[in-house]
């Protein structure tokens, strides 16, 4: 059976760093909603103009919209969601729907770190691969390494929005913390540290699924 991972945290957490790294060690397809919002924000459409505002905003985007993006993209390969679900009712869709979950990894950050990190994070709006002035520079100032397009803040990292998305991640995710703990699902992963320490720790716990599923992981990496 495919797995189906679900990588959550809070905003700047490192959510999109260590999917993108899990995705290629393991082979995973990545599904990173706020990627593909990011994408629907830049169309010249009624939907691109709503979708951009309430990403500036940092307020989440309606269930329905989100989940057609995500159910679309459903298949039977091995899978890892990165930013879904982030409501409770989105979890209960994918109860509903029978796709099954086989793990959460919930990266814990202190806020103070959170918010400093948002200060300094950089992406790519190409690629959208993600940089950090201290913590994972990009080899040249303001270039991408993965595909030499010029690096830029996020809209929604400015100082009021990311207070904004803490309290919305509180109010809203840390409940489907809970939903899945309640399923034994969850394992929380000291994200503070160095990107290649995270990495490796939620290398162990991938490794781990799929040993249970009696399935060894593939050497992508
Ligand atoms: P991210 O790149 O994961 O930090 O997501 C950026 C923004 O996209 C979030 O702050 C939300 O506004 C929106 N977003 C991403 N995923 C979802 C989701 N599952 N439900 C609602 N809004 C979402």
């Amino acid at each position: 059976m495919a797995l189906h991972l679900i990588l959550m945290g809070p905003p700047q957490a490192g959510k999109g760093t260590q999917a993108r790294y899990l995705a290629t060690r393991f082979g995973l397809v990545h599904v990173a909603t706020g990627d593909l919002l990011r994408e629907v924000s830049q169309e010249d459409s009624a939907l691109g103009r709503r979708v951009g505002d309430l990403l500036r905003l940092g307020e989440y985007v309606p269930d329905a919209l989100v989940t057609q993006m995500v159910v679309d993209r459903m298949d039977d390969h091995d899978i890892l969601l990165d930013g879904y679900p982030r409501t409770v009712a989105q979890a209960e869709t994918l109860e509903r729907l029978a796709i099954p979950i086989h793990g959460v990894f919930v990266l814990d950050v202190p806020e103070d770190e959170l918010i400093d990190r948002a200060q300094e994070r950089l992406f790519c709006p190409n690629c959208n691969a993600v940089y950090g002035s201290r913590t994972n520079p990009p080899r040249e100032p303001c270039i991408c390494d993965v595909c030499g397009h010029g690096l830029a803040h996020r809209l929604d990292d400015a100082p009021a929005t990311v207070h904004r998305r803490l309290e919305v991640y509180r109010q809203r995710s840390e409940p489907v913390v809970s939903y899945y703990e309640t399923r034994g699902l969850v394992r929380r992963i000291d994200g503070s540290g160095p990107v290649a320490q995270v990495s490796a720790a939620l290398e162990r716990a991938t490794a781990q699924l799929f040993q249970r599923q009696g399935r060894v992981a593939a050497e992508t990496v």
